[in-house]
């Protein structure tokens, strides 16, 4: 079992476009010139109350920026955050991811993020078709972000992820094809590959409903998502989470602790928090929260009590690791997964959409596009039967 402990997030808002599928809380970039002073700040305010207010639960030991886009922020802001999450207990060591776009990357702040003890930089690739990019509304090329992996190597950033999307508009086997193998030449140890989703408040969403939206068949989609994880799998990355895929232990830690319902404290606007029974979540506009905060005030938007659907939760999340494993089911809750889905259970195994593997479950390939509906009887059941974390879950 992992030790006690928990991850933390951090958020930065702001990016220099918008891109045309992105439903993040994220804005572009601000006119005023004190505002990512002003924004770093209340990151700052916003880490000092969680820690006078005991929310914080020393070792911290993963830590994400994510956004928005952390690098279009001074590195020097980002180590000052940095430095304030060693100070409430970000553990030496840590993995410490940054989100990156290629192309403003400059060698300079790499060095500075590596030396500050930044572990991981995962950069937005998308494809590497230029044709593509530009269609999403992406600011940088396919040359771009492998000049970006050499450059954080370069840095001594050894731990590398290459976001993909897949489902694009107008986007080709050939295309996924391309992006699969210029990526695994690049030899980064992580790979995430996305299907787009459709958001309703998107560009996208909007062409969409307009009927003026090119989209690949759902077949074809499925198709491109079998043939991502064949190639990389081939290539020797291992499908670890539905969207994911790494080289052995490359894993993201800070993502499994999630799926694993460990808890985190996210800081920064619109982020989200999970403290073993309560999920809460703060203000999205980045101007009212740096104001709340420089006034000393709470910038949490809305909670929910998850207690009730904590086993239900496990399962989703379990499944989207594609291994539920029992034993971690007993050692979270105290109680036997038999006694507590046996319905669900004896249905997904009777139709084939998970296999007995020891003390796991597994769900096996061909099914794992619908994963939704392997979910909901799970759901149904934990519903009807709420449960309690023990101590021993409340891991990072
Ligand atoms: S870079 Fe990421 S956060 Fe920024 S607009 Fe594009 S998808 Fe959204």
């Amino acid at each position: 079992m992992a030790t006690v402990g928990m991850g933390v997030y951090v958020h930065w808002p702001y990016c220099p476009s918008k891109c045309a599928y992105c439903d993040f809380n994220a804005y572009l970039l601000p006119r005023r010139e004190d505002a990512f002073s002003s924004y770093t700040a209340a990151l700052v305010a916003e880490i000092r109350q969680a820690q006078r207010d005991g929310e914080l639960t020393s070792p911290l030991t993963t830590a994400a920026f994510g956004g928005g886009t952390p690098t279009l922020f001074p590195a020097g802001d980002l180590l000052r955050v940095l430095a304030e999450l060693r100070g409430v207990g970000l553990q030496a060591g840590a993995e410490v991811t940054v989100e990156a776009n290629p192309g403003d990357l400059s060698a300079t702040a790499l060095r500075d993020l590596a030396q500050a003890g930044v572990s991981r930089l995962s950069i937005g690739a998308q494809t590497f078709s230029d044709r593509l990019l530009g269609a999403i509304g992406r600011l940088h090329t396919a040359e771009d972000v492998v000049q970006a992996v050499q450059a954080a190597k370069a840095a001594g950033l050894a731990r590398l992820n290459l976001d993909l999307m897949y489902g694009l508009p107008e986007q080709t086997e050939a295309d996924v094809e391309e992006a699969l193998n210029r990526s695994i030449a690049l030899d980064v140890g992580h790979i995430s590959a996305y299907a787009l989703e459709l958001e309703p408040a998107t560009v996208f969403g909007r062409r969409a409903r307009q009927g003026k939206l090119a989209l690949p068949s759902e077949a074809a989609v499925v198709a491109m998502g079998d043939r991502i994880e064949a190639r990389l799998t081939e290539a020797g990355y291992r499908r670890y989470e539905f969207s994911n895929y790494a080289r052995p232990g490359q894993e993201s830690q800070h993502n499994q602790a999630v799926w694993q319902r460990g808890r985190y404290r996210g800081f920064g606007a619109g982020a989200h928090s999970f403290l073993g029974e309560r999920r809460f979540w703060n203000l999205a506009s980045p101007e009212l929260y740096a104001r709340r905060l420089a006034e000393g005030q709470s910038v949490v938007a809305g909670e929910e009590d998850v207690s009730e659907l904590a086993m239900g939760e496990w399962v989703y999340l379990s499944l989207r690791t594609l291994v539920i494993d029992r034993e971690r089911f007993r050692q979270d809750f105290g109680r036997a997964w038999s006694d507590v889905f046996p319905a669900a259970t004896a249905w997904a195994l009777d139709e084939g959409w998970l296999l007995e593997a020891g003390p796991c479950l597994l769900v096996p390939p061909g099914r794992r596009w619908l994963l939704n509906q392997v979910a909901a009887p799970f759901l149904e059941e934990g519903r009807r039967r709420p449960g309690t974390l023990t101590p021993s879950a409340e891991t990072g």
